[in-house]
């Protein structure tokens, strides 16, 4: 018998737990379950790729078994393969983590057939969460709303006009089968619609196979929200509270903080009892999140996470509850053992994200690469939640994050401080890291004030930062030789632990607010990023390890500056390697699923 540590002062005795558990995942969140399992008693069975032999899931696990293979499809998200590991080990449940199978309905049912418990959501509610229409068709019915929009599939442009001029414009074409930013375009006016739809039904057809698309109105200042919820197998539903998460780069979360700060108790609570409407609404069980999209007061149910999130760990921190071992303990049929009520939060917490990427121009570009040196954050408040070890080696076929850093306060200001402080401890070297974006965001007033927006990052962060090369973030701006309005430096000086960070952004006189011409200069730095790839000699050489998604330009082409010549992806990313020189594409040295190092020719252009 194991004594839960959950709940404090609600202990409960388990009784039916596991007694090994197969983590279907690798990197952060595979070692995550792994602390969970060896916290309560639970033997571990990890899975690896050719890659990942030597990782850091794999040394830490009981048991490991080898899937073969180096890409995701070979290995993580080869069925049969860990089918078999499942049954050569004996594991009597798999944890999916986040990613991978952990979506899958027909994984789901797979490891049920054969007896093994599955710890997530029955399959049937993954399946009504699984594609966006359904989703938010699945929200209406219990009286929660989404985005004002229109699911009817679209055939044509004439309905996003329609659309546009009834709502106003900008208007979003989402992909009903879409995610992770992908088969979503922002379409601003008339003009823009058959161009935007083509592109949105191109691009899902290419990731999901499917090309229908639906319309909703584009929100242009939201905040991203969130709702963790529970649901035991008895009938008990909670809502743990809100994460708000609006800190992102290309749609995706850079930095997470529970809970949402600046909104009242009653939206807080209307936002709960929605989310956990939801939950009931699907028949769900175990952890899962609902998220929503925050304007001018009012919240827009967006979509549910059928499993954990990345950034469930800020949960934690502020109500004590431990969600790997909660979701273990449902899994195993166990009683919820507390109430609505009994959930109470404590202090702020927040999350960033370090992932190996190069955020310098706003570009984000990815950096695998050997992590040679790494050493992570201690003190008050502070838990890393890592996937790596100094030695280890992040590979472009797999998702790029290094590690959580996680900081608990007795208030915002706190965590905000202790997060900069733990931020000056923490060293990355071998790859380039998300780090001095983060500290950026973090120092920022907009940021501090809770201003910012899904955008702010982007449109407005960016483009007054031009972030240093590697670990220190003293940060010089180019000027823009287009830009004629007057600009303002504003220096920023944190001390972190006797360690000072320079931030020194030129901010536009008119103001700190977002402006669409910064945008489009953010926007041409991003794309630019990945262009500069080309020498200007003719040779259009990658920026980076990856594999060749698509191969725009054709032999005998003409091209202009900026053109798109090939779609590069590396670590769940798309780059276009871009030409710098205008001409004739004269060949083409590289053929799509073909991988490429960082610095190879690709095409020549005369
Ligand atoms: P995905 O499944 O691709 O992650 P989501 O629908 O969850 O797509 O949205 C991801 C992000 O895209 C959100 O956090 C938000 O920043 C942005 N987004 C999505 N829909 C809208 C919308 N209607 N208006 C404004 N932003 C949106």
């Amino acid at each position: 018998m194991i004594k839960s540590s959950a709940f404090t002062g609600h202990d409960v005795y388990i009784r039916h737990v596991f007694t090994k558990v197969l983590i279907a995942n690798r990197g952060e969140i595979a070692v995550r379950v792994i602390r969970a399992c060896q916290e309560m008693g639970v033997a571990t069975v990890a899975v690896y790729s050719e890659l990942d032999r030597e990782s850091m899931h794999v040394r830490m696990a009981d048991e490991a078994f080898a899937l073969g293979g180096e890409t995701a499809a070979e290995s993580y998200l080869n069925t049969e393969a860990i089918l078999d590991a499942i049954e050569r080990s004996g594991a009597d449940a798999v944890h999916p983590g986040y990613g991978f199978f952990s979506e899958n309905a027909d994984f789901a049912r797979a490891i049920t057939e054969r007896g093994v418990t599955f710890i997530g959501p029955p399959p049937e509610a993954i399946e009504v969460m699984g594609d966006k229409v359904s989703a938010r068709a699945a929200a209406e019915k219990v009286g929660v709303s989404g985005v004002p929009g229109n699911t009817a599939f679209l055939t044509g442009p004439d309905a996003v006009v329609a659309f546009g001029e009834e709502h106003g414009w900008p208007v979003a074409i989402k992909a009903a089968y879409g995610g992770g930013g992908r088969g979503m375009k922002v379409v601003h006016g008339p003009d823009e619609a058959g161009e935007a739809l083509e592109a949105a039904q191109r691009e899902s057809l290419a990731y999901f196979g499917r090309d229908e698309c639906y319309l909703e109105k584009y929100l242009t200042n939201p905040r991203h929200v969130e709702v963790q919820v529970l649901c035991d197998t008895h009938g008990t539903a909670l809502y743990l509270g809100t994460r708000d998460c609006s800190a992102q780069r290309r749609h995706q979360k850079l930095i997470e903080e529970a809970p949402a700060p600046e909104l009242s108790d009653q939206i807080l609570t209307a936002m709960g009892e929605a989310a956990v409407a939801v939950a009931r609404g699907c028949d769900y069980t175990n952890a899962g999140t609902v998220e929503f999209l925050y304007e001018d007061g009012n919240f827009y149910y967006l979509e549910m996470n059928t499993r954990l999130q990345v950034e469930h760990p800020v949960t934690e921190m502020v109500t004590g509850v431990d969600l790997v071992e909660q979701q273990l303990l449902v899994a195993a049929g166990e009683k919820l053992t507390m109430t609505q009520d009994e959930v109470t939060t404590t202090g702020h917490a927040i999350e960033v994200r370090i992932n190996a990427e190069d955020p310098a121009g706003g570009s984000f570009l990815p950096s695998p690469g050997p992590v040679t040196s790494l050493s992570t954050p201690s003190g008050f408040g502070v838990r890393w939640d890592g996937g790596y070890q100094a030695g280890d080696e992040i590979s472009q076929f797999y998702d790029n994050l290094v590690g959580k850093l996680v900081c608990w306060g007795r208030d915002r200001d706190t965590a905000i401080k202790r997060t900069l402080r733990a931020l000056g401890e923490l060293q990355v070297s071998g790859v380039k890291t998300t780090i001095p974006a983060d500290i950026a965001i973090l120092a920022h007033n907009d940021f501090v004030n809770c201003t910012h927006s899904t955008k702010w990052v982007e449109e407005t962060l960016m483009p007054l930062v031009d972030l240093a090369d590697g670990h220190d973030a003293s940060i010089e701006t180019n000027e823009d030789a287009t830009d004629t309005e007057p600009k303002i430096k504003r220096t920023v000086d944190v001390e972190v632990n006797g360690k000072k960070f320079t931030v020194n952004m030129w901010v536009p006189e008119s103001a700190a607010t977002a402006q669409p011409a910064s945008a489009t200069r953010a926007r041409k730095r991003a794309s630019g990023g990945a262009a500069s790839a080309g020498t200007g000699s003719g040779q259009v050489t990658v920026p980076m390890q990856g594999t060749v998604v698509k191969v725009v330009a054709e032999v005998g082409q003409e091209v202009a500056v900026g053109d798109t010549v090939l779609v590069l992806e590396a670590m769940k990313m798309e780059n276009n390697v871009t030409a710098e020189k205008a001409g004739t594409v004269s060949e083409i040295r590289v053929e799509a699923g073909q991988s490429v190092s960082g610095g190879d020719v690709v095409a020549i252009i005369e």
